[in-house]
Formats: structure tokens, sequence, C-alpha cells
């Protein structure tokens, strides 16, 4: 048995980084508050918006995307770590 360490392609560990589930509020890519001053979810270009912008996701967590509310983010919420401009 080896030692090495697989090194997965860029999209395939930016869906697979950690996560922050917030009970009622949604899954995100890292804690809300932590990206710039002044931006949201909204803005962020990792942001999904699903039928009508009724719902809406973070790409970057999707692997963990539920079919119903447990996943969806709030676009008013402040932006995190992982946010960029769309
Ligand atoms: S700011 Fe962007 S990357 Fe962060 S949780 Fe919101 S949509 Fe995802």
């Amino acid at each position: 048995m080896t030692n090495e360490l697989m090194v997965l392609p860029p999209h395939i560990e930016a869906k697979t980084a950690r996560a922050v589930r917030i009970k009622g509020a949604g899954i995100y890519a890292d804690w809300p508050g932590t990206g710039p001053g002044g931006e949201t979810c909204g803005s962020c270009k990792h942001c999904w918006r699903g039928y009508r912008n009724r719902y809406r996701k973070c790409r970057l967590v999707e692997l963990l995307w539920t079919n119903g509310k447990a996943s969806d983010i709030k676009a008013r919420s402040a932006a995190c770590s992982k946010w960029e401009k769309v």
C-alpha cells in the first residue's frame, strides 16, 4: 500500500469542501459573515436560483443539496469566505 495522496480536480474539491448547516436557514460553504462586507449570498456567483428565483442554493455544497428547503440559503445572508463576484 502506498502513501500517495489522491489529488482531485478543482471542481470536485470545491463541491466536497466543508459546509455549514444552519438549522432552518440552509447549507452554506462557510459561515455567513466571513466574507467581504456588504456582500450577500444573492450577489455571489455560486448562488443558484431555481424555479423563478424562488429557491436559492449554494453550488459549492451541491453534493449536500436536498430536494427541499433544508438546503435552501437566504439571498440576504451575509457573504461567506467563499464569496465570488458574479
Ligand atoms: S456567499 Fe456564495 S459561496 Fe458563500 S454560501 Fe453564499 S452562495 Fe455559497
